[in-house]
């Protein structure tokens, strides 16, 4: 398909500085894409498949003349001709086109190009000046509540989309233990071990007395050394106690570095963690 747009350039004879010239020629550019496209959309009309009635489903049709309908595009307003046909079973009239041109502008006139720079202006500048710069754009006056009805739009759409990707990160990972199933009215959790995961310090943080790296703040402390310092620390001031080192909780050999912390605490001091619960109260191994 191969689309002629007869529309010559009409300049004056007198000679034109820069600024006039270009300007002439983005006025004659804009009716060049206005023409093109309602010469588009009428070609393309006769390629689609031939509509049946929307009321009774019957294919006995004939035409009925045509029905403009005007949209408000990137370069201006262009009038779309809509085919209008009559159902001879019901004699209703209805536009095959709006299959098409419905679901791009629903019920008013901006394509989904125009809503997008509408919202991109809309959110950058005053709804006012936004409107300023969009119709200089176009060449073509576009109204504030334009704008702001299509940031609105936009806005309504991200926000769902937020809200919808909260939602499926709030839904349990597949293999996760059933939430419906019983829970006991009162759960205490006991942790066994000297070095603890958390937000501060991806390598685990001490838990204890206050000694090397227990207790107080441990945030800079526990980034300053390296993790398996203050266990050595804890074996080092136990042996000189004289005491007898114990392997990490499990009782088998060969524990990680890390774990030799906790074998160290283990053999000194055993420690009791508290762990807060669901419904705020901390409980604490007996
Ligand atoms: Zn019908």
């Amino acid at each position: 398909m191969e689309l002629m747009i007869p529309l010559p350039l009409v300049l004056p004879d007198a000679p034109l500085d820069l600024a006039p010239l270009e300007e002439a020629v983005r006025a004659w550019g804009l009716q060049v894409q206005q023409q093109a496209l309602a010469l588009a959309w009428e070609r393309q009309a006769a390629l689609r498949p031939p509509a049946s009635c929307p009321t009774c489903h019957g294919g006995d049709l004939r035409p009925a003349g045509r029905q403009p309908r005007q949209v408000e595009t990137t370069f201006g307003p262009v009038w779309l001709a809509r085919r209008r046909q009559r159902c001879r079973g019901c004699g209703r009239h209805f536009q095959p086109d709006d299959a098409v041109l419905s679901p791009a502008v629903g019920a008013g006139q901006c394509p989904p190009a125009v809503r997008e720079l509408a919202a991109l202006s809309g959110a950058s500048w005053p709804y006012r000046s936004a409107a300023r710069v969009l119709s200089r754009l176009r060449g073509s006056p576009v109204a504030p509540e334009t704008i702001r009805q299509a940031v609105a739009q936009a806005g309504a759409m991200v926000a769902a989309q937020v809200a919808a990707e909260a939602q499926a990160a709030c839904q349990p990972p597949p293999g996760a233990p059933d939430p419906t199933r019983p829970v006991p009215p009162r759960l205490v959790v006991e942790l066994d071990g000297a070095w603890v995961r958390s937000h501060d310090n991806a390598d685990g943080c001490p838990l204890g007395d206050g000694g090397e790296g227990g207790g107080g703040s441990q945030r800079g402390r526990a980034r300053r050394a390296p993790p398996h310092a203050p266990a050595r620390a804890a074996l080092r001031r136990h042996a000189g106690r004289g005491g007898r080192l114990r392997p990490a909780g499990d009782g088998r050999g060969g524990a990680p570095q890390r774990r030799r912390g906790a074998a160290a605490d283990a053999a000194g001091r055993r420690r009791r963690v508290g762990c807060p619960l669901g419904d705020g109260s901390w409980g604490r191994r007996s």
